[in-house]
C-alpha cells in the first residue's frame, strides 16, 4: 500500500498499491453486480445494496482521485456533464450562481437553457477580472461560483485562490472544472475550492475510449450528500468496466500529462511568430495575459491545450484543419493522440470563440512530427 508519505506520481502509478486479498491479484477484479446480499437479520452489513447508489468498482478509482486532489472523498459519474450538472442540481431553484464567460460550451448551454428554466439565477462574469467577480456576489443568495482555468477554448486564466476567497466571503461555495489542468498541475481544493470537477473522458483516462466524469470534495458535508443524492436518484452512473478502464488510465496520468505539456509548450513557441498565424493562445507563453497567475497555480507545465488563430479567417482555419495528416480532426482532448478542431463549428455564432480559431490538444507523440504536420497544413494558405 502507498501512504501519505508517498508522492502523487507513486500513488497514481500503483493505484494506491491496492491488491485483491482473495486472489492476490495486482490489478483488481471488475465487479459487475448490480445488487448485493441482504443479511438474514435484514441488515446490509456490507454497506452495499444496489449499484446505482454505490458500486465497489468505483472504490479504487475514487480513492486514487481523492488522494491526487487532496480531498476527503470523490465520486464518479457517467460523464463530465453528469458530474458538473450534479453540482448545480444539488442547489435549489432561486439560488444565484456565477459562471465564467469563457468556459466549456456544453455546460454553459445547459446552464443558460435547462438550469435557468429550472429556476437557477445564472450570471456570467469575466473571471479574470476580480473586481467583476466581487461585484457579482449577492451575499445570502449566491450559492456557487464556478471556475474553469484555463478556460475552454481561449485558455483564459482565473486566479483560483482569489475567486474562491471572494466566494467564501460572500457565503458561497467555489467549484472548479479542472479537466484541462488535471491533478498533475493544479490542486483547486488546496487553493480554497470546495469541489473540483473533471471530465474523466479527457486526461484522467487519457486514451479516448470512455466517457466519464468525476468530482472530489474538500468536506463530506450536506452539499456533498445532496450531490450523492443527485447521482444515485438521477442515476448518471458509469459502468463497472469503464471505472476499471479509468483506473488503468490514471496509472499513467503523470507521464502522459507531462509529455502533453512539453509538446504544447513546444508547439506554442514554434508558431507564436509564424507568418500565417494571427495569435497563439497558450498560458505557457510569457505574453499570455494569464501567464503570471498560471505560473503561480500550475506546477510542472501549463497544460496540453492551446489554440491558434489562423490568418485569413474562418475559411483559412477550416482549410488548415482539412490539410493535417497526423493531427486527428476530432473534438475532445486529453488523449495520447493529438487532436485539432475548428471550435466555432461546434460552439456556433453566439459563443465567445472566434471563428478563425483552431483548438489543439497536444498528445504525447514526438513534438517535431506535430510541428512539421502543422507547418505543411498552414503552408497551403497562400
Ligand atoms: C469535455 C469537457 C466537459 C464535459 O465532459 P464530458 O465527459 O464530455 O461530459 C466539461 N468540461 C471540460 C473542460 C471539458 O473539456
Amino acid at each position: 500500500m502507498t501512504d501519505k508519505s508517498h508522492k502523487p506520481e507513486t500513488i497514481a502509478a500503483q493505484g494506491l498499491g491496492w491488491i485483491d486479498e482473495t486472489t492476490r491479484a495486482v490489478s483488481l477484479p471488475i465487479h459487475m453486480s448490480s445488487t448485493f446480499i441482504r443479511d438474514p437479520d435484514n441488515q446490509y452489513r456490507s454497506g452495499r445494496e444496489y449499484a446505482r447508489s454505490d458500486n465497489p468498482a468505483y472504490d479504487q478509482p475514487e480513492a486514487v482521485l481523492t488522494a491526487l486532489e487532496n480531498g476527503k472523498a470523490a465520486m464518479l459519474f457517467a460523464s463530465g456533464m453528469a458530474s458538473a450538472s450534479a453540482c448545480f442540481l444539488a442547489l435549489k431553484p432561486g439560488d444565484h450562481v456565477v459562471i465564467p464567460k469563457v468556459m466549456y460550451w456544453g455546460l454553459r448551454l445547459w446552464l443558460m437553457d435547462f438550469a435557468r428554466g429550472w429556476g437557477l439565477d445564472v450570471e456570467e462574469v469575466e473571471m479574470s477580472d476580480l473586481a467583476a467577480v466581487k461585484a457579482a456576489m449577492r451575499p445570502g443568495k449566491t450559492k456557487l461560483v464556478w471556475i474553469e482555468s484555463p478556460g475552454n477554448p481561449m485558455w483564459n486564466v482565473t486566479d483560483i485562490a482569489a475567486v474562491a476567497e471572494i466566494a467564501k466571503k460572500a457565503g458561497a461555495r467555489a467549484a472548479a472544472d479542472s479537466t484541462v489542468s488535471t491533478p498533475v498541475l493544479t490542486h483547486p481544493l488546496d487553493l480554497g475550492c470546495d469541489i473540483v470537477m473533471h471530465s474523466a473522458t479527457k486526461y484522467l483516462n487519457g486514451h479516448s475510449d470512455i466517457v466519464m466524469g468525476a468530482l472530489a470534495t474538500k468536506a463530506e458535508d450536506e452539499y456533498w450528500e445532496r450531490i450523492a443524492g443527485v447521482r444515485s436518484r438521477v442515476g448518471g452512473i458509469p459502468g463497472s468496466f469503464e471505472a476499471w478502464l479509468l483506473l488503468r488510465g490514471m496509472r499513467t496520468l503523470f507521464p502522459r500529462v507531462k509529455a502533453a505539456c512539453a509538446n504544447a509548450q513546444k508547439v506554442a513557441e514554434h508558431f507564436v511568430k509564424h507568418p500565417r498565424i494571427e495569435e497563439v493562445l497558450y498560458p505557457g507563453l510569457k505574453n499570455h495575459p494569464g501567464h503570471a497567475i498560471a505560473a503561480k497555480q500550475m506546477s510542472g507545465g501549463f497544460g496540453g491545450m492551446l489554440s491558434i488563430r489562423v490568418k485569413g479567417g474562418e475559411g483559412a482555419a477550416i482549410a488548415t484543419a482539412a490539410r493535417v495528416k497526423l493531427w486527428k480532426r476530432a473534438t475532445s482532448l486529453g488523449g495520447t493522440e493529438s487532436l485539432i478542431e475548428h471550435r466555432g463549428s461546434i460552439e456556433g455564432p453566439g459563443a465567445p470563440c472566434p471563428m478563425d480559431l483552431l483548438r489543439l490538444s497536444a498528445g504525447i507523440e514526438d513534438a517535431s512530427d506535430l510541428i512539421a504536420d502543422l507547418e505543411q497544413a498552414l503552408d497551403g494558405n497562400s
